[in-house]
C-alpha cells in the first residue's frame, strides 16, 4: 500500500515549488569570483555587509592581490585600508591574511572539501564553508544566515532557531537537490517581501503556505 504523505511534507513540498516559480532553480552565488579562495574571502568580507558592497570591493580588490601568496604576505593596515568599507575590516583582513597562510602552509594552497577541514580555517564557521562547498564543490550544502534562519521559522519549514540545529533540521526535510538553492532562494525572500521588521504579507506568493510564525 502506498506510505500517505505526512501534512508537513506536502507543506514543504508546495513552498518548493512556489520558490522555484517564483526566484528560479539557478544556484548561482551572488558573490563574484573566480578562484576559490576569492569566494572564500568574499565570504569572510561579507559578513555583516551586502552582497553589492563586497562585490564593489573584490572587483579592485583581487586585481591588486591576484595570488593566495600575494594575501598571505599582505600587510595588514595596507589590507584593512582596501576591504575598509566592508565593515569589521581589522577582524576580517585578518583572517583572510591567516586563512591565506593556512590555506599554503596546510593544504599545499588547495582548498579543502571537508567541512572539518574548511571550518578549522580563521574565520570561517559552517556558514562560509557551506558557501565553498556548495559553490566550489557542488557538494549540497545548506549555507544557514540571517535571511534562512528568519524565512524558514515563519514559514514553519523548521521549528529551530538555532542556525546549525536549522542546518541539520532542513537536511532532514528539503530534497538535496534543494540544499544549496534554498539559501539563494530564501535570501531573496527575505531582502525582497519577508522583510525582518515589516513583512510584506499581503500579496506574498508563499502566503496561502505560510504558517506567518512573526
Ligand atoms: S507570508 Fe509573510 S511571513 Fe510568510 S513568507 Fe510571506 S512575508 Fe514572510
Amino acid at each position: 500500500m502506498k506510505k500517505l504523505k505526512s501534512t508537513k511534507e506536502v507543506h514543504i513540498k508546495e513552498i518548493l515549488r512556489l520558490l522555484d516559480e517564483e526566484y528560479g532553480t539557478d544556484d548561482r552565488c551572488f558573490l563574484l569570483y573566480e578562484k576559490p579562495y576569492e569566494l572564500l574571502f568574499a565570504t569572510i568580507m561579507s559578513a555583516q555587509c551586502t552582497d553589492d558592497r563586497v562585490n564593489l570591493v573584490t572587483g579592485t580588490l583581487y586585481k591588486k592581490y591576484t595570488s593566495l601568496e600575494a594575501f598571505a604576505e599582505a600587510d595588514l593596515g595596507e589590507l584593512e585600508k582596501d576591504i575598509h568599507s566592508v565593515g569589521f575590516y581589522h577582524m576580517k583582513a585578518k583572517h583572510i591574511i591567516e586563512a591565506a597562510k593556512m590555506l599554503i602552509r596546510e593544504y599545499g594552497g588547495e582548498m579543502p572539501e571537508d567541512i572539518d577541514e574548511l571550518t578549522k580555517l580563521p574565520g570561517v564557521g559552517r556558514k562560509t564553508a557551506n558557501v565553498v562547498r556548495g559553490h566550489i564543490f557542488n557538494t549540497p550544502s545548506i549555507v544557514v544566515d540571517t535571511h534562512v534562519k528568519r524565512t524558514a521559522f515563519r514559514l514553519g519549514m523548521t521549528d529551530e532557531t538555532d542556525p546549525v540545529r536549522v542546518e541539520f533540521d532542513l537536511m532532514k526535510k528539503l530534497p538535496e537537490d534543494h540544499w544549496t538553492l534554498i539559501n539563494l532562494q530564501l535570501i531573496r525572500l527575505g531582502r525582497e517581501i519577508c522583510h525582518s521588521r515589516k513583512p510584506l504579507c499581503e500579496g506574498c506568493f508563499l502566503a496561502s503556505e505560510c504558517m506567518k510564525r512573526l
